[in-house]
């Protein structure tokens, strides 16, 4: 099935030159991604003391003899912080930036294997006379790396103007068409995390050449044809799936680059699968921040009634309502995935529903995973942080291919500054520099704006109609959302999404009586603009008390605390010395109010009142309740992507109810 290129995409994101995260909390986001996570990524990334990144490509290259060291995903996340570097480079300009770009994109091109493969940990195997077979092992990642070095080219193009990368991601392209057409099993077999549908859909974008286009259905079809395992989503042809399987990561890449080939495709079949299959994830495995995966080790125990069907899965998507705290797997690469797949979706469908789910997924899960100087990481991202577990959780880095460190690393269970795994620092920090052609897009009847935290907006419509938007706002914090007009050009509608959770909202434009707007609606404004006009959105932020589905076995009596789009957590640094975590509850009268407070030197809202603290729960599996009274002490609640900054201690955002 094919159409109109693009026939199918609803919204258009705005450009680097149209959107900005210019003050506000984006904006403070944004000046750390800029002044802090990519620069000192990048001193990680070429210091072979601490990563291999940037040494395995001039090993690859001739310029170093040595071998191959890191994970075989290295280049794949070595790509993702050049993309994070391109967008920095398009705000700001920097003459270092260009200049490391520059050098690096030489090094790269100078890698690639005339037929289009890139992967070091072969080409440097090959120069050392090494025997290798490219595609012999799905875990050696090669279609990731090279889907993320096609998007990462596409965007160097787009940027620089230069064609030295975008060629080399034609060639790349080219490689994957060829092993499409000549090997499909070794594609389907090594076609895991599946960056390489999105790319090559950007790839077509770029340049109009419609063999991108049939390549990524030819991806498709390889898959369907394949008789994998619930792990990579390839038992069941994808327009056959009902239900969301498997490692979580994979799923969200996959179903994100579906809903890109949707877009150039108009395939509405497939757009009702990807439609449903995302709805069964917001609706039963979603973890209350927006994590994704909840499961260290999950198996796909409902996919078949044979036992010797089911297969094991890492970081899985559990059963519906499978939602554990502590165990709790929430890769950052996964919910990155969920933000890629729902804007993917926000584009087709235009649905503020995908804009609300990028929202909470950003505010709260994705923020986590990175520490609040911006340097430091967390690849799982659990709800609940308890001392003295009997049992080690694995980290990042325990695979076969990289073993635990003798002696094995403290318990502390903080972010690191670099992770030997390292997907998940430069996938969070490329989608940080990305995130302002998020914020808003245009549509054949306006603007629309999706998120909120200070932006600077441009959209261009039919007739030469032009609109600025500059906001005022202390969004997350605060409710009361300003943007003024200050360039305006005919009449282009304006719509604001009003988040399903913002119940009573309203919007005024100039002096007018503000309007009462609907909660998971964009309101729309349309009138002869001028510069100076001023829209106010109000959106009430009550704190809210959650409770979890009756069959979410592991939220049954327990509640937790959002205000906005923020949830809340509890930590030991907020409470009585010695407090256990588990004592700690929330009675069904709590009252929580928003103070400003500080948070290793950054301004956040906490919440404080009333928790009730109950009796200590002793060290046996089973044993009579005791007597003990109920205490009643002063707490304070933080918004959770802000723990896990004062030290190793204890947390929890699901609380016991008592009533
Ligand atoms: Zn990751």
């Amino acid at each position: 099935m094919s159409g109109e290129r693009g026939s199918a995409v609803r919204l258009r994101a705005l450009t680097g030159a149209d959107a900005a995260w210019e003050s506000g909390f984006w904006g403070g986001i944004r000046r750390r991604t800029h002044e802090r996570t990519v620069p000192e990524m990048w001193d990680m990334l070429r210091d072979p003391a601490v990563s291999p990144g940037l040494t395995n490509f001039r090993i690859a290259a001739g310029w170093e003899a040595g071998e191959h060291t890191g994970p075989p995903f290295m280049d794949g996340d070595f790509y993702k912080w050049l993309e994070a570097a391109i967008a920095q480079l398009e705000t700001t300009r920097e003459p270092w930036l260009a200049d490391v770009i520059a050098e690096v994109a030489q090094l790269i091109a100078s890698t690639q294997r005339a037929d289009g493969y890139l992967h070091t940990p072969t080409l440097i195997a090959t120069r050392n006379r090494v025997d290798v077979t490219a595609l012999a092992d799905r875990f050696h990642f090669e279609t990731y790396n090279l889907g993320h070095l096609i998007t990462m080219g596409v965007r160097h193009h787009a940027v620089t103007g230069s064609d030295i990368l975008l060629d080399v991601a034609r060639r790349a392209a080219g490689f994957l068409e060829d092993l499409a057409t000549n090997k499909p099993l070794e594609l389907a077999r090594s076609a895991i995390c599946p960056s390489h549908y999105m790319a090559v859909i950007e790839l077509y974008r770029a340049t109009h050449d419609e063999r991108w286009l049939r390549l990524a259905e030819t991806f498709v079809r390889v898959r369907d044809d394949f008789s994998g395992g619930d792990d990579n989503q390839d038992r069941v042809p994808v327009r056959e799936q009902t239900t969301v399987a498997g490692h979580a990561v994979r799923a969200n890449y996959l179903y994100a680059g579906l809903a890109d080939l949707v877009a150039e495709t108009g395939d509405e079949r497939l757009r009702a699968v990807l439609e449903n299959l995302w709805t069964d994830v917001v609706s039963t495995k979603l973890a209350v921040t927006g994590g994704c995966g909840a499961l260290y080790d999950g198996a796909s125990p409902d996919g078949s009634p044979w036992q010797e069907q089911i297969s094991r899965v890492h970081q899985a998507y559990g059963r519906a309502y499978q939602l554990p705290h502590t165990t709790a797997h929430n890769e950052s690469c996964a919910n990155i995935g969920m933000v890629l797949w729902s804007e993917r979706m926000l584009a087709l469908t235009g649905e503020p529903r995908y804009a609300d789910v990028i929202e909470h997924v950003m505010l709260n899960s994705v923020l986590a995973g990175v520490g609040l100087d911006g340097t430091d990481y967390f690849y799982t991202n659990p709800l609940r942080q308890v001392r003295d577990l009997p049992y080690p959780l694995r980290r990042a880095g325990d695979t076969a291919l990289h073993p635990v460190p003798d002696p094995p690393p403290s318990d502390a269970r903080l972010r690191e500054r670099y992770l030997s795994c390292f997907c998940c620092p430069p996938n969070t920090a490329r989608t940080l520099a990305r995130f302002h052609e998020r914020a808003a897009s245009v549509a054949a009847d306006g603007l629309y704006v999706h998120q909120y935290g200070g932006s600077r907006l441009r959209a261009t419509g039919p007739e030469d109609a032009v609109l600025a938007l500059r906001e005022q706002s202390d969004y997350p914090w605060n409710g009361t959302i300003r943007f003024e007009v200050t360039e305006a050009r005919g009449s282009l509608p304006v719509h604001l999404r009003v988040p399903g959770w913002a119940v009573g909202a309203t919007l005024a434009v100039g002096d007018e009586d503000p309007d009462a707007v609907p909660p998971g609606t964009y309101a729309r404004r349309e009138r002869a603009w001028r510069v100076g006009d001023v829209l106010t959105l109000e959106l009430p932020m009550p704190v809210r008390i959650l409770r979890g589905h009756r069959l979410a076995e592991e939220l049954a009596n327990q509640v937790a605390a959002q205000r906005g789009p923020l949830v809340y957590c509890v930590e030991s640094a907020d409470l009585p010395a010695g407090t256990p975590i588990e004592s700690v509850a929330l009675g069904r009268d709590v009252d929580l109010a928003p103070v400003d407070t500080e948070i290793a030197g950054q301004r956040v809202v906490a919440l404080t009142g009333n928790v009730r603290l109950l009796p200590a729960s002793g060290d046996d599996l089973y044993a009579d309740l005791a007597e003990g009274a109920i205490e009643t002490v002063s707490a304070r609640l933080v918004p959770y992507f802000a723990w896990a900054n004062r030290g190793p201690g204890e947390m929890s955002v699901w609380m016991p109810l008592v009533w």
